[in-house]
């Protein structure tokens, strides 16, 4: 049986979750959480980390630091995940979905223009299997209009976009805010687990606020105040020192993990290239502009029909494929209130999609065997 994903498990984990027990200290916001934030914000360059529960909370602390309010639109792709949408919906704000590009499930660049009005306040974009929107053309819009830029860079650990200036910038470095995942299903991973990243300087003292309950407990704890209390809205965000050990643990080994993902990745990429002309299906496609981290390897199918007919033939040879999301334009909870706009390519992908098998443990065999039933 080869599934669709396996949770890799460096041998770490335990070491590091009894070593954060015995400390004492399993709430959050100790050693372990300020070990990863540390390791992501010199690694990446991102201004500010601070650890959460997951990729959704972390969303929601963005719709919160924007003051989204009843009337605000966000701009939001439709093939996403419902968490892209749904942390700026429970600040009130009204979704204004876009379609996606042609070449690529990631949001249509060029059209986001025609949805600004005067009640857009910001623009989500989502970074689909880790490879990059083309953010020097978000950014844009972002200067032009007066509006902040949210990554959700869920799917998006150590990946890179270069832009027109020639520098190569982290995926969630470049937004005004960007959150991140570690869910079971990532790159790295720590069961459920996200991050938010804080790139515009004005929101990090509030982030910390927003993070820890409505409090200045975290200033209170550098010895900036001398007591803490009640001075804004806020949530528990942050996650126990238990999920950043085990979330240590993964970080020490992402080289390796990057390594055998992108080797998989290539080996699938090679392979089915073989078959270019009489294939059913077309192979994903990586911008110049963008880096490739190997989240996930899909197909994209030539009509629904053909994608059933995949993911039946894998499943008989006992290989688990997988289609992905369904337009959220046309979801039982926004349909009506969308605004009726088609989004072709959105609804193609979510129709043509199918995600196949990529964990850390998957050896040459597996691979054969999966190419074998594509040929
Ligand atoms: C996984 C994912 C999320 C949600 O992450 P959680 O950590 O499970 O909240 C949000 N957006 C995208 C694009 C994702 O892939």
């Amino acid at each position: 049986m080869i599934p669709f994903n396996k949770p890799y498990l460096t041998g770490k984990e335990t070491i590091y979750i009894e070593d954060a027990v015995k400390s004492g200290k399993i709430s959050g916001n100790g050693k372990y959480t300020q070990m990863c934030q540390s390791f992501f914000e010199n690694k990446y360059n991102f201004k500010k980390c601070l650890l959460t529960t997951s990729c959704t909370d972390a969303l929601e602390m963005c719709a919160i630091l924007l003051n989204i309010e009843p009337g605000d639109e966000v701009i939001v792709p439709s093939y996403t995940f419902v968490s892209t949408a749904l942390a700026f919906v429970r600040q009130g704000a009204k979704i204004v979905f876009a379609d996606s590009r042609t070449d690529h499930p990631g949001i249509d660049e060029d059209k986001v223009t025609e949805l600004i009005t005067s009640k857009t306040k910001a623009i989500v974009v989502v970074h689909y299997s880790g490879v990059a929107c083309d953010m020097d053309k978000i950014m844009a819009l972002s200067t032009k209009h007066g509006l902040f830029v949210v990554e959700d860079a869920a799917q998006a650990i150590d990946s890179f976009y270069t832009g027109k200036d020639g520098l190569k910038r982290a995926l969630g470095s470049i937004g005004h805010l960007s959150a991140f995942s570690f869910h079971e299903t990532k790159n790295i991973q720590c069961g459920e687990g996200g991050m938010l990243c804080i790139n515009d300087e004005k929101f990090i003292k509030r982030s910390e606020i927003i993070w820890e309950k409505g409090t200045n407990r975290a200033e209170f704890f550098r010895g900036e105040i001398n007591k803490y209390g009640w001075v804004d809205i806020g949530s528990s965000f942050l996650p126990s020192e238990l999920n950043a050990a085990f979330l240590w643990a993964q970080i020490e080994h992402l080289d390796d993990i990057q390594q055998k993902r992108k080797y998989i990745w290539e080996k699938y990429f090679e392979l089915l290239k073989l078959h270019e002309q009489n294939r059913v299906y077309s192979l994903p496609i990586i911008p110049d502009y963008a880096t490739n981290n190997a989240h996930m390897f899909y197909l994209v199918c030539k009509n629904i029909e053909t994608r059933t007919e995949i993911i039946k033939r894998l499943k008989e040879n006992s290989i688990f494929a997988v289609f992905h999301y369904q337009s959220l334009h046309k979801s039982d909870f926004y349909i009506k209130k969308h605004d009726g706009r088609e989004l072709i390519n959105c609804d193609r992908y979510a129709d043509y999609i199918v995600r196949l098998p990529l964990f850390y443990e998957m050896d040459e065999e597996c691979i054969s065997k999966v190419y074998k039933y594509l040929k």
